[in-house]
C-alpha cells in the first residue's frame, strides 16, 4: 500500500480543507520560497468561535461584534490556520496566491503574497501560544519544506514592519526551530 502524498494540488493531507475565495493565481514561474507566520483572533483577544473561519471564507457578519466594523469588505485569507487546539485548517491551495501579507518586502522583493505561504496562528500579541500549536506547526513546516523550495520562515512583522506586529513578542521562534528540526538558516530573521 502506497502512502498518500503529503500535498495534492497544493492541499495538505493532514489539514481540514475549507475553500476560501480570497485568492488568485500566482505569477507564472514564481517559486514558492517563503513562509510567513501571523497571529489572528476575532474578536481581538478572544479565542474559539466561528469568526476567523467566516472572515477567510468571506461570510463574516460584521454586525456581530463592534470590533468587526473595520473588517467590512476586507478580503483576506491565509493558506493555513492553526487553531488553539492544534487543528490545522487550509483555506487556499499552496499553488494559489492567498491574500495574507498585503504590502510587504522580503530581501528586496515586494508583494510577498506572490511567492509565500501564509500561516495564521490563532493567538494575539499579548499572550503565549499553546504547545499544541507549536506541535502542529512543527509538522506542517517540514512538510512544506519538503514540497516547496522554502528558503526563509519569517513573521508578518519582518516583511511589513511599519504596519504589522504579528506573530508578536510571545511567539517562541526557538521552540519552533528545535521542534521542527529544520535548519537554523531558515530562521535567520530570528537567530535566537
Ligand atoms: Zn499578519
Amino acid at each position: 500500500m502506497r502512502a498518500e502524498p503529503a500535498f495534492r494540488s497544493g492541499w495538505w493531507r493532514d489539514a481540514l480543507r475549507r475553500d476560501s475565495p480570497h485568492c488568485d493565481a500566482r505569477p507564472s514561474g514564481c517559486a514558492i520560497d517563503l513562509v510567513v507566520l501571523h497571529n489572528i483572533s476575532l474578536p481581538p483577544g478572544r479565542f474559539g468561535g466561528p469568526f476567523i473561519d467566516a472572515l477567510f471564507l468571506g461570510c463574516l457578519d460584521t454586525g456581530a461584534d463592534q470590533a468587526f466594523a473595520g473588517l467590512a469588505g476586507l478580503r483576506v485569507s491565509a493558506h493555513f490556520l492553526v487553531r488553539r487546539e492544534g487543528q490545522v485548517v487550509q483555506y487556499v491551495s499552496c499553488a494559489q496566491r492567498a491574500w495574507h501579507a498585503g504590502a510587504s518586502t522580503h530581501r528586496g522583493r515586494t508583494r510577498c503574497n506572490d511567492f509565500s505561504i501564509g500561516i495564521e496562528l490563532e493567538g494575539s500579541d499579548h499572550c503565549a501560544f499553546e504547545a499544541v500549536q507549536y506541535t502542529a506547526l512543527a509538522r506542517l513546516l517540514p512538510a512544506l519544506c519538503a514540497a516547496y523550495p522554502i528558503a526563509d520562515v519569517v513573521g508578518h512583522s519582518d516583511i511589513a514592519p511599519q504596519r504589522k506586529t504579528d506573530p508578536g513578542p510571545h511567539f517562541d521562534w526557538h521552540a519552533l526551530r528545535s521542534l521542527s528540526g529544520l535548519p537554523a538558516a531558515l530562521f535567520s530573521a530570528h537567530p535566537r
